[in-house]
């Protein structure tokens, strides 16, 4: 059976860490979050991580040859090989084209680049009050999805915490990155016809069940 190969494209706040939690739980897909291996990189101050801490501080990109050396490396594990879910990643138009070529030469395809779409208002309220547990990740949101008891993760008891790129300062300079480098992307998906896009002021179980239902779709047209 045809493989789903998605990537997950928004601002800063969009949704898309809660959302890739949802689809990886729905297709059994493996995820990989490049913001997540970076952010591993930092807390377990490797050679990477010394490198990448200030560029995470400041809200700034990671170089594409160190992003694409480590997305490289992930793809070529077993895992992947039948399908994924790319959050974080690419970012940039040359991100895009390399793993456009890459995925070629191995006879794949992206299925779909899921936009979710949101106003930099709403992303500004929303970061403002993410929440993410220093255990696994888990994502939560003290205005629309609070966890049961403040600054604990519901799923493994952990902390909770505030990351430092979710700092107002910060937030505006991955907005800016995001209006710069990374929405450029949207009209290359939608130039080679698999951009989808999904309206993310909803709420979180309508933006899922608007995803399940664009696969569905895919799936349909596709056989994916
Ligand atoms: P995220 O959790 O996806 O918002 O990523 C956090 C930070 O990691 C970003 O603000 C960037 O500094 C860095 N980062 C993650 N993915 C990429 C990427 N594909 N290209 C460049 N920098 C990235």
């Amino acid at each position: 059976m045809p493989e789903l190969n998605l990537i997950l494209i928004g601002p800063p706040g969009a949704g898309k860490g809660t959302q890739a939690d949802r689809l990886r739980e729905d297709f059994k897909l493996p995820f990989i979050s490049t913001g997540d291996i970076f952010r591993a990189h930092v807390k377990n101050e490797t050679e990477l991580g010394k490198q990448v801490k200030s560029i995470l501080d400041s809200g700034g990109l990671v170089p594409d040859e160190l992003v694409l050396e480590i997305v490289a490396g992930r793809l070529d594990e077993d895992d992947v090989q039948d399908g994924f879910i790319l959050d974080g990643f690419p970012r940039t138009i040359p991100q895009a084209e390399a793993l456009n070529e890459r995925l070629q030469k191995e006879g794949r395809r992206l299925t779909a680049a899921i936009l979710i779409d949101v106003p930099d208002e709403e992303v500004i309220k929303r970061i403002s009050g993410r929440r993410q547990c220093v255990k696994n990740g888990h994502i939560y949101n003290v205005h629309f999805d609070p966890p049961k008891n403040e600054d604990m993760c519901d799923q493994d008891g952990s902390r909770l915490i505030q990351r430092d790129d979710d700092k107002p300062d910060v937030v505006a300079k991955r907005l800016k990155e995001y209006q710069d480098s990374t929405s450029p992307l949207i009209d290359f998906y939608d130039r080679e016809g698999i951009l989808r896009r999904i309206d993310g002021t909803r709420s979180a179980t309508e933006v899922h069940d608007h995803i399940r239902a664009v696969i569905a779709t895919l799936r349909l047209e596709d056989n994916v």
